[in-house]
């Protein structure tokens, strides 16, 4: 396959806002693609080289990027900066020089090529790195045509930016391969448990549905986390249960996903990063307390090693450095809770109700003052639950995880579901819990703000149909700090146009990609005529806004945007609050 074919659908896919024409120009390319290629053509189009959790990346800025094509086309590097910044775009800028120069491509590309060029790109380090990635990315670059050196610079760049998430290559691949979107459940399966997109497309072309089916959980692969829902009213709680359940602390540091084979560790983030080497001190304390191969989920806080307790969330901020050293370890001493057991010694655990998982994390784990279980109680009656809660917070913990204790209650991968329960009380407002939503627009401030941000335009995601709607429009709770952070972050995210996957009647002054997401709080949700979350589904014409709202202070950084609240998540809000004002 040519990567010119792969060109010419990017620029299409580019050209439309609508979500179905782009699953549409998605199935004609993957039933295009060979099957040999297919992981590949998937990791390029969601703008990687490899899934997220392995790290790898081209670490290729544009000042090398501009210097590489300078080269390539004999002219000086001056001259290629003022047409980015003339076009607003590197990629666009390469295309027009190219196209001005009449540049003669040397041969032609073909995706494999361009694949494996890039993959020795983004694995080459150390000493005389840059030099070496610039040789191999001028070899792309001599053989392209203007419309492949465009999509060449975006990617090496990481600004490719088409605009698709997951779930709308989960639904072209279904219909491409299946011929029916609603197989998309099982494709959804299959990448909750190895976090893996290309993985799962290629599966699925070379062994069908079946070899869906059976994808497994592997040591050394992340699984996609099992998140909760939330109420505010713990007899409703109880009620959802079925009268009983195993309420655990909410411990307020990191989620880790830690693996173990034989010696080898791995850990990962909420978001399913690899951040193995930022706890190297928590890895030997779990090669001490579990010596078996092992995925367990915990969370991670700092403590004081003198009393125990548990520091703020924002001490454990202090660990999270590029480089952990001997002072970082001892100054921010961390403790892991374990919450879950996921595979104990090649058993994958995902499918044993939570009560058995829990007994197999009390028998197999040795525990220490840094290696301990979440503190857990059987409650069945409000009284227990509230006392409980209190305790919780008492020991500075944000509230309570109710978990089910039915048969059914399986490690549900990548989901959010009543198995779980999350009880987080805000007595200041009728929310029952903060919101984590995504800056996709900003206005101008007036006064002293004037040129500089006033306020952002915040979103929650869809994941039906793949977008982010607006919920808000916020201006407190941020310090001038924080604006000058907050522009710093964005910059490299703006964009000309409200991105295709953003849903909102508001015109901002400047348009983001969703990429940041920051905790928001704020009085209550209620009807609005501006904002598009949950349009027409409570009330017609109408959608749902947060009252008042207000930045907590808190950057989600362990959240992609697709982990925000979802628009279902606010819906269920909106009536709990009614039901609460009830009670
Ligand atoms: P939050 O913003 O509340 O952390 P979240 O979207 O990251 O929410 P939720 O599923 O809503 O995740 O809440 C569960 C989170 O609580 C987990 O991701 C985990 O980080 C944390 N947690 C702390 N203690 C526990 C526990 N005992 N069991 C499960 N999760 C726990």
């Amino acid at each position: 396959m040519e990567y010119k074919r792969l060109a010419e659908f990017y620029a299409k896919i580019e050209a439309t806002t609508s979500r179905t024409q782009m699953t549409g120009l998605l199935v004609e390319l993957f039933k295009e693609t060979p099957p040999e290629l297919i992981d590949k053509v998937v990791y390029l189009s969601v703008g990687r080289i490899a899934p997220e959790y392995t790290g790898l990346d081209y670490n290729f800025g544009e000042k090398l990027a501009i210097r590489s094509l300078a080269e390539i086309l004999g002219i000086d590097e001056h001259s290629v900066e003022e047409r980015v910044v003339e076009l607003g775009d590197l990629g666009d800028a390469g295309q027009k020089l190219y196209e001005e120069k009449g540049f003669q491509p040397k041969g032609s590309l073909s995706v494999k090529e361009v694949y494996e060029t890039l993959l020795e790109i983004a694995k080459t380090s150390g000493v005389g790195a840059l030099k070496k990635k610039s040789e191999l990315f001028k070899k792309l670059l001599s053989k392209a045509t203007p419309l492949e050196v465009k999509y060449l610079l975006r990617t090496i760049t990481e600004k490719l930016r088409l605009g698709m998430g997951d779930n709308t290559v989960m639904d072209a691949l279904a219909v491409a391969f299946t011929g029916d979107q609603k197989n998309r459940v099982h494709i959804e399966r299959a990448y909750n448990l190895s976090s893996d997109l290309g993985y799962v497309a290629r599966v699925l072309v070379e062994k069908g549905l079946e070899g869906i089916k059976a994808v497994k959980i592997e040591v050394g692969r992340p699984v996609r986390p099992m998140l909760a829902e939330r109420m505010a009213i713990p007899s409703l709680i109880l009620k959802k249960l079925g009268g009983r359940c195993g309420a655990e602390y909410k411990y307020d540091g990191e989620r880790i996903q830690a693996h173990r084979k034989g010696d080898e560790f791995w850990l990962y983030s909420r978001r399913l990063e690899n951040i193995t080497h930022q706890f190297p001190d928590l890895i030997e304390f779990l090669k001490e307390s579990i010596p078996h191969d092992f995925i367990v989920e915990l969370e991670c806080v700092v403590i004081d090693p003198a009393s125990g307790q548990i520091q703020p969330f924002q001490v454990l901020m202090n660990r999270k450095v590029k480089y952990v050293s001997r002072y970082h370890i001892l100054k921010y001493p961390v403790a892991g809770f374990l919450f879950d057991i996921l595979y104990l010694d090649g058993e994958d655990l995902t499918l044993k109700p939570y009560p058995e998982r829990r007994e197999t994390l009390e028998r197999v784990v040795k525990t220490t003052d840094r290696v301990n279980l979440a503190t857990r109680k059987i409650v069945d009656n409000v009284e227990d639950l509230e006392a409980f809660f209190h305790q919780a917070i008492e020991d500075g913990c944000e509230g309570l995880v109710c978990k089910s204790l039915a048969e059914n209650s399986i490690y549900e991968a990548g989901k959010r579901g009543f198995l779980w329960i999350k009880y987080k009380r805000d007595y200041k407002s009728h929310l029952a819990d903060t919101l984590d939503l995504v800056v996709v627009g900003a206005f101008y401030g007036k006064g002293q703000r004037a040129g500089h941000f006033g306020s952002l335009l915040m979103a929650c995601y869809d994941p039906e149909t793949d977008q982010f709607k607006t919920v808000c429009k916020v201006g407190t709770g941020f310090t001038e700090d924080d604006f000058k952070k907050l522009e710093e972050i964005l910059k490299d995210h703006r964009i000309d146009h409200r991105h295709p996957r953003v849903n909102s009647i508001i015109s901002a002054d400047i348009w983001f990609e969703p990429f940041l997401v920051l905790e928001i709080t704020g009085a209550e949700l209620t009807y609005s005529p501006v904002h598009t979350c949950a349009w027409d589904k409570v009330k017609p014409g109408r959608g749902l806004g947060l009252r008042f709202p207000r930045f907590t202070g808190r950057y989600r950084f362990d959240k992609r945007p697709e982990d925000a609240t979802t628009e279902r998540e606010i819906l269920e809000m909106f009536l709990q609050q009614k039901q609460y004002r009830a009670v």
